[in-house]
């Protein structure tokens, strides 16, 4: 996701949105990766370029490297039946296309086949990525990495037809939360896909609004557990809440990912988290600001990433103990340490 788009891309982008295009012309044999637990921004970026690779008579799989089943939600997307299993990514891939990935880490157990593919294209838009990859598509002012698969298939000149328009579309509304973080430049995309003949509510709704009714008492639950630390992030306020291992095994990820959504609405709290139990002493939290703390830097402190008003990282310990790192991170009077390049 991205909110106030403070950062700003290099003057380099148009060049390297041509060199990735023309990469993608030539090659013969196109692997394209989403990030482990993908969104609709990364399945919708490799698949609106797989289809339209796979449709120009190249051999194309889409992988992401964990869990081992496409999202329910974003299944319909897959036209072309293009996602393998990671297992299926060859050792020494021809062209490598990692997308939404803000570091290679990000691809998990895939990330290796960067550096034994003939060449690598990274496009992005988080700004904590350092950079990597041959050709770097990278801009943190873009508020979905489809924006820029956007860009690259125009480069391309590939007119849009639906199922691509359709890609586009799910990662775009939903990094933007509706729209609501997306510029003028991102609504005349939008437009553009609609003209194509996206059909928004169809598209979106399974995506954005659904959950089984079986879910509400767990949500319900995860609520009552909510807590909210007025004076945490320096008078920011903190509001945060645990969901147990065995509601994160029993619902989809599509659940699970939903509980931000509503505990990020509290209008006490500067700074949201929902700590997702994913082992005995291990969680994935998701963070959440209204914008005056940069949780991306957050985040970073914890060991992961993401956008100025929405991140994540994963760290081992017990709920206790990661809030309590949660804590420290936010506290202003963090210092950070010295870091290695
Ligand atoms: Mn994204």
């Amino acid at each position: 996701m991205s909110a106030v788009r403070v950062a700003t891309a290099s003057p380099l982008l148009p060049e390297r949105v041509a060199a990735a295009a023309a990469l993608l012309l030539e090659a013969r044999d196109v692997t394209l990766l989403s990030h482990v637990q993908p969104d609709a921004d990364t399945l919708g970026s490799t698949l609106a370029l797989g289809i339209v690779l796979r449709r120009r008579g190249a051999s194309v799989r889409v992988a992401f490297a964990a869990p081992d089943r496409m999202p329910e939600s974003l299944l319909p997307l897959d036209v072309e039946h293009l996602v393998v299993a990671a297992a299926a990514v060859p050792e020494r891939a021809e062209l490598v296309v990692a997308c939404d990935a803000a570091e290679p880490a990000r691809l998990g157990s895939l990330a290796g086949r960067l550096t034994t593919a003939g060449a690598t294209v990274m496009i992005d838009h988080h700004a904590s990525n350092p950079g990597f990859g041959d050709v770097q598509v990278l801009d943190p002012g873009a508020e979905a990495t489809v924006v820029l698969v956007h860009q690259v298939l125009a480069a391309m000149r590939v007119p849009l037809d639906v199922d691509v328009a359709r890609c586009l579309y799910a990662g775009l509304v939903t990094d933007t939360r509706g729209f609501r973080t997306a510029g003028a430049a991102a609504h005349r995309m939008a437009a553009e896909l609609l003209e194509a003949g996206v059909d928004p509510e169809p598209l979106v709704g399974p995506i954005m609004d659904a959950h089984p009714y079986g879910w509400f008492a767990a949500l319900g639950r995860a609520l009552e557990r909510a807590v909210l630390e007025p004076a945490a992030a320096g008078g920011h306020g903190l509001v945060h809440t645990v969901v147990p291992l065995a509601d994160v095994e029993r619902f989809r990820p599509e659940e699970i990912d939903s509980v931000i959504d509503v505990v990020r609405t509290a209008t006490e709290a500067g700074v949201a988290a929902v700590l997702k139990q994913v082992g005995e002493r291990r969680f994935t939290a998701s963070l959440r600001s209204r914008g005056d703390v940069d949780v991306s830097v957050v985040a970073a402190r914890l060991g992961g990433g993401g956008h100025r008003a929405a991140a994540g990282f994963t760290r081992n310990g017990t709920a206790e103990e990661v809030l309590a790192a949660v804590r420290a991170a936010l506290d202003p009077a963090y210092t950070p340490r010295p870091r290695t390049a």
